[in-house]
């Protein structure tokens, strides 16, 4: 068990390219795995022709015994497709989802899928297999480029999650935005547990580039500070320092989970673990 084994632990994957890829990160999945976890997830490419990869890195999880949660996009899809996909997932036992939307691709406009947003999956999922799945659904403390208003966005989140039964948070870097979200969402009669989703930093870069593709926002000191650094070295201790103190601030305010974009590594994960004084547990060490 981990120390505190209340506290939800998770680490998201996107899947990789080939059976080499697939393999290394079934090294990374090992030594995270001893950290004892609630689940890994493998990500979903909304509308592209690499949701295989996916399917190819849930069963290498799944064959390795480990507790998976495929992310599943729902945006371009039929119903069909929908149904054939959770049906495969139902054949293999895997019990968790994470239900989203997905994006189109830049200067696409439209799609021909049957679903226009991640409520409208979710509702398909419920109305096609009942409690089977484990439904996780997504949620913006810092508001979804899409939302019009805050009132707006908080009501829908919490129809959405009037269905589901976890929700895992886009990264963020201000625990105020979590808490004033989550009393929002309390105060609506949210009672699912709503993980934070953790972006360790080790790449001005890299956090930067993935930041525009997701549309998370990146606070202006960080990214001054984060560039001020003349070498990676810095930057990674300054990351390992900034997201543990991030952490704490959200866990001692009663945040019930984390939920790490490990971008398939090992490091500065499980650095800022330690950091934490979240233990392997003294079985696996
Ligand atoms: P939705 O819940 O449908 O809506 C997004 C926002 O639009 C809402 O927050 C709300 O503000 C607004 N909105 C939508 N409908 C309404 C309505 N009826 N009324 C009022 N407001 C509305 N993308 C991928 O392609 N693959 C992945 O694997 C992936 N994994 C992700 C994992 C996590 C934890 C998160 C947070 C995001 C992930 N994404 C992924 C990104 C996600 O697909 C995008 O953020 C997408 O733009 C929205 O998906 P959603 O499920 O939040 O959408």
């Amino acid at each position: 068990m981990r120390q505190d084994d209340t506290m939800h632990l998770s680490f998201e994957f996107f899947p990789p390219a080939d059976q080499a890829g697939r393999d290394r990160l079934i090294t990374v999945a090992q030594k995270l795995a001893s950290y004892q976890p609630n689940y890994f997830s493998v990500t979903f490419g909304a509308g592209g022709g690499k949701q295989q990869k996916t399917f190819d890195m849930v069963q290498t999880l799944n064959a390795a015994d480990y507790q998976v949660m495929p992310h599943l996009t729902c945006i371009g899809l039929k119903r069909e497709e929908i149904a054939e996909i959770l049906s495969f997932y139902r054949s293999i036992g895997v019990k968790r989802i994470l239900a989203i939307r997905g994006d189109l691709p830049p200067g696409v406009d439209h799609h021909d899928g049957d679903f226009n947003s991640a409520y409208e999956l979710v509702e398909f999922i419920r109305n096609t297999t009942s409690d089977y799945f484990h439904i996780v659904v997504a949620a913006y403390p810092e508001m979804h480029p899409d939302a019009k208003t805050v009132e707006h966005a908080v009501d829908y989140f919490c129809r959405k999650a009037a269905l589901a039964d976890e929700a895992i948070t886009q990264y963020f870097f201000n625990a105020d935005a979590y808490h004033f979200y989550r009393n929002l969402c309390h105060k609506k009669g949210v009672d699912i547990p709503i993980h934070v989703g953790i972006m360790p930093i080790s790449d001005l870069e890299k956090l930067l580039r993935f930041s525009k593709v997701c549309q998370a926002e990146v606070p202006r000191w960080l990214v001054k500070k984060l560039s001020s650094y003349q070498d990676q070295e810095s930057v990674v201790q300054f990351g390992v320092e900034f997201i543990t103190h991030f952490c704490e601030k959200l866990l001692a305010n009663d945040a019930p989970g984390l939920h790490f974009y490990t971008l398939n590594q090992i490091a500065p994960t499980c650095d800022i673990l330690e950091s934490l004084n979240i233990k392997i547990p003294v079985a696996n060490a």
